[in-house]
């Protein structure tokens, strides 16, 4: 289905507004303006539930988590940023593995099974994106994806 999805993500973050705690604080930087892209959205919404719960899960008290979408001529950048605990660099690169949870102890109290991410993961491939993450330990971690977006059909008429 297609989707504007600068419309589709501020419902997405209100749904989760509604429901966090008042000493995280949202920031949204979303263009004003229409994205038409064509997903999944119940697929997709399952990405960014787990990537905002993780945010949420790792966000100290007083915590931002900012949420970007940046429009390039053939992809959108989707990107949700904490303050939290941050991961070790030597984890960065196995996150979106199955099961895989940094810091079992930590892990284990917070709670989930480690399938989030890989699940992710698996579906922003199967859109024809990627999906990374950028981290410091104690000062936090950015998810990034990207989602295709058609081009524009350039009109042949163009160059008559
Ligand atoms: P599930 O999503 O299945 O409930 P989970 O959240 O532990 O469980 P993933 O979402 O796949 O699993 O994340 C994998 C691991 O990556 C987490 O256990 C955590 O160690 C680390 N991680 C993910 N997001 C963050 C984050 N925003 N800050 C710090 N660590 C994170
Ligand atoms: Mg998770």
């Amino acid at each position: 289905t297609w989707i504007n999805f600068s419309a589709y993500f501020h419902k997405v973050i209100d749904r989760f507004e509604l429901t966090k705690s008042d000493n995280i604080r949202f920031v949204r930087k979303i263009p004003r303006e229409a994205i038409f892209i064509e997903v999944d959205e119940d697929k997709i919404t399952q990405v960014l539930d787990n990537i905002i719960s993780n945010a949420l899960k790792y966000s100290p008290q007083g915590g931002t988590i900012t949420f970007r979408v940046r429009q390039l001529a053939d992809e959108i950048i989707v990107s949700v940023s904490d303050e939290g605990v941050g991961i070790p660099k030597a984890d960065l690169g196995k996150i979106f593995e199955r099961f895989y949870r940094v810091d079992k102890a930590r892990s284990r109290k917070l709670g989930g099974t480690g399938l989030g991410l890989a699940i992710a993961k698996e579906v922003v491939l199967a859109h024809g994106g990627t999906i990374w993450a950028e981290s410091k330990e104690h000062k936090g971690t950015t998810i990034y994806f990207t989602l295709p977006v058609e081009r524009e059909q350039k009109d042949d008429w163009d160059d008559v």
